[in-house]
């Protein structure tokens, strides 16, 4: 058996050692536009910041192909899918045979067009460990920064880049940084702790144009920067399934499986659509555990066993300066709010189950929320009073107990 997967980051890997948990001999190639070992993708801030090392935020070992028993073709771009005869090829003409092929292509930054962006000499994007390096040599000693987008991906870059950069000022449309994970509430003493740092927001306001490194905002408040950090969104890459002929709406259409519309060619990761639990909708998650969890759902199935993924709930458990939470789920419903000194907990039901929760500061136990939403627990068979306050597994009835601590008694 031929297997091929295109990508090499945390899907691309979730898919190697599900299909080596069932496979031990068949032929893998990994093909990989990004020249280097596998490396955690969130750790690119870490990396700016002095927090780790190239080396501590590999992914796995520098052993790990050769465990694996991987072919590895790193920096070499696929370009093209033939499925009917089922070659690839890379951008040099080399033609790769498959029998079953794995698509991790991720996503890619958005970049919009804003009038004289051409012309900024010094402008970034934070997606990969290049992107890192790229702007680190940029920055120097030093240099006023501007971060389009108020996102995680924005924030992160701040993060990193705060002890080198002159000044830090950040821009988003929203009016509130961290929009699509955090509510008015819980975004605002988020904020106030990232400002402490020396960080200046601008929200609610957009770059209309820049002039040479000004930035003219929608407000008519100008900005005058070094560096241009443009952080608005991601896209995922869909050009190779599409031109292939497999169904692609906003990511790739998989099924439960994680098979595409085409036969023996799965997709996984951020270049793909999952099925959000907490809203019924299928829509690009860009989340690390996500990508993993559908490679490995992949890897199984493309090894001839059967494997179904059909549990995704956005999530994040992110940090910004030591200040840590942990979002899931949507936020439509019922709310119920805790505040307590630095710490902020919001919980929403609907329907009868736990659809979403913020938590900052405080982010212990979060498990237990996470568990009532991806298994849609109805509310009425836990202690969810006892729950609201302290997660705790007494919560739950005796059989449910069982069952979460793997069939102990308790
Ligand atoms: C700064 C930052 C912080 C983040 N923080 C978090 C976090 O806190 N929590 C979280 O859950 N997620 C976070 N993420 C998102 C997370 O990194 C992604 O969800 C995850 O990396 C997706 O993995 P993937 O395998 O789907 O794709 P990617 O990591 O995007 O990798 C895709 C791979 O495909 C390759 N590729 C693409 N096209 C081709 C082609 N045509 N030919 C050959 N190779 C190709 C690329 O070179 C790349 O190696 C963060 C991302 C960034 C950038």
């Amino acid at each position: 058996m031929k297997y091929v997967i295109i990508g090499n980051s945390a899907a691309a890997i979730g898919c190697i050692e599900g299909i080596r948990q069932q496979d031990k001999n068949g032929e893998i190639t990994v093909i990989a536009g990004e020249p280097h070992h596998t490396y955690s993708r969130p750790a690119i801030s870490y990396l700016l910041c002095g927090k780790t090392t190239e080396e501590r935020m590999k992914y796995r070992p520098d052993d790990f192909y050769q465990k694996m028993n991987c072919t590895v073709m790193l920096g070499r771009n696929v370009t093209r899918i033939e499925p009917e005869e089922k070659w690839l090829f890379l951008e040099d003409g080399t033609a790769v045979e498959y029998d079953k092929l794995l698509i991790a292509t991720g996503s890619r930054p958005f970049v919009p067009g804003i009038e004289g962006l051409e012309g900024v000499k010094e402008q970034y994007t934070f997606m990969s460990l290049d992107d890192a390096m790229a702007l680190d040599e940029a920055l120097g000693s030093g240099g006023r920064v501007l971060i389009m987008g108020a996102g995680l991906i924005g924030l992160k870059c701040a993060e990193g880049i705060a002890r080198k950069a002159g000044s830090i000022d950040v821009v988003d449309l929203a009016d509130r940084i961290l929009p699509s994970i955090l509510d008015a509430e819980a975004a605002r003493p988020v904020q106030e702790h990232i400002e402490k740092q020396g960080i200046q927001f601008h929200l609610g306001d957009g770059v209309q144009k820049f002039k040479g490194n000004t930035a003219v905002l929608s407000s008519g408040k100008e900005i005058g920067f070094d560096i241009l950090v443009v952080a608005v969104g991601v896209r995922p890459n869909v050009e190779l399934a599409r031109e292939a002929g497999i169904e692609v709406r906003k990511g790739i259409v998989t099924d439960e499986r994680c098979g595409t519309s085409l036969p023996d060619i799965y997709a996984a990761g951020d270049c793909t659509e999952s099925y959000d639990i907490t809203t019924g909708e299928h829509k690009p998650l860009a989340l690390l555990p996500n990508a993993y969890m559908q490679g490995e759902c992949a890897g199984f199935n493309m090894a001839g066993s059967s494997k179904t993924y059909d549990r995704a709930i956005p999530m994040n458990a992110i940090g910004f300066f030591d200040l840590h939470m942990i979002t899931a789920g949507s936020y439509d419903g019922e709310c119920f709010i805790r505040k307590n000194g630095g710490d902020y907990k919001m919980l929403v039901s609907k329907d009868g189950v736990l659809k979403g929760f913020i938590l900052i500061g405080d982010v212990a136990r979060a498990g237990i929320y996470t568990s009532l939403i991806r298994e849609q627990t109805p509310l009425e068979t836990v202690d969810y009073e006892l729950i609201k306050e302290k997660p705790q597994l007494m919560a739950f009835s005796r059989t449910e107990r069982a069952k979460k601590l793997g069939g102990a008694a308790v």
